[in-house]
């Protein structure tokens, strides 16, 4: 049986299909399927220390919600406790684009920022 993994590169909308060779000890042996070298590091990365981008809403005061996201990724294992940091956080209403909502959010060094104007 083929050691390897297949994967889809979401850096762009190109889409790319990968597949990553692992050797008997688990070390990734060869990328192939890329089309530029950002879906290469990309499939080194999910295979190695997978990150994620969060988008989500957070609730303002007034009960309307606004669109955030992480300002840069976190590691894909934290995502349901960077989402239920999101989900207990309450914005101002007179957040803007850029606005830090919460700052290195689970100690990740990722901010969740505000992405959307009121
Ligand atoms: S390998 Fe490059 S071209 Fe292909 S989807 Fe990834 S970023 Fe886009």
């Amino acid at each position: 049986m083929a050691n390897e993994r297949k994967l889809t590169c979401i850096v762009c909308p190109k889409g790319c299909d990968l597949t990553v060779e692992f050797d008997d000890a688990g070390a990734i042996k060869n990328i192939s399927g890329y089309t530029c070298p950002r879906g290469k590091d990309y499939a080194y990365a999910e295979c190695t220390a997978p990150v994620r981008t969060v988008t989500s809403t957070v609730r303002c005061e007034d009960g309307e919600v606004v669109a955030v996201k992480t300002a840069t990724p976190i590691p894909k294992s934290m995502i349901f406790e960077v989402m239920a940091a999101i989900n207990a956080v309450t914005a101002p209403n007179d957040v803007k684009i850029g606005d830090v909502i919460i700052a290195d959010v689970c100690g990740t060094g990722a901010n969740v920022v505000i992405t959307a104007n009121r």
